[in-house]
């Protein structure tokens, strides 16, 4: 790896059920629905894993935690981020900065935004100033318009 500045994205979506509460960047907000999936379910979380693993050409989350392995069953979704930051720097590099997008219709993520930035950039070792979520709705439109699924997108730019 020649180049001392390198970009990775992340991408993830869980379908959502009745009953809170929504486990999302590492918080439990509270709410009406929950993610289904074999970890926590926290989408947040698994698209920076993907967005990290992939700045360095790493094999991706699923590949890691495959969710048919029992030990992934109900797991925290920290320690694939854990493993992920690992990966990262035992090659050398650290991040620079990461900017998330959550999109969801409900419950609101605003007041929740901070608490998850500063959970987060404890696990990877960075300032929160380094790391920006936002979240969207879908304007009534689509899988997470209906309120059907949670997604999220990340992009990580990680340095030598
Ligand atoms: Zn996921």
């Amino acid at each position: 790896m020649t180049h001392a500045i390198r970009i990775g994205l992340g991408y993830d979506s869980h379908r959502l059920g009745n009953g809170g509460p929504l486990r999302v960047g590492g918080i439990d907000v509270p709410g009406e629905v929950h993610a289904i999936g074999h970890s926590d379910a926290d989408v947040l979380l698994h698209a920076i894993t993907d967005a990290i693993l992939g700045s360095v050409c790493e094999a991706d989350i699923g590949r890691l935690f495959p969710d048919d392995d029992p030990a992934n069953k109900g797991r925290d979704s920290f320690d694939f981020l854990a493993e992920a930051i690992r990966r990262l720097h035992g090659k050398g590099y650290s991040i620079v900065n990461l900017d998330c997008v959550v999109l969801l219709e409900r419950p609101k993520m605003a007041p929740h935004i901070d608490n998850m930035r500063s959970q987060i950039a404890e696990v990877l070792q960075i300032s929160v100033d380094d790391i920006s979520i936002k979240a969207k709705t879908g304007e009534g439109v689509g899988e997470v318009g209906g309120g059907a699924a949670i997604a999220a997108r990340v992009v990580v730019l990680v340095g030598k």
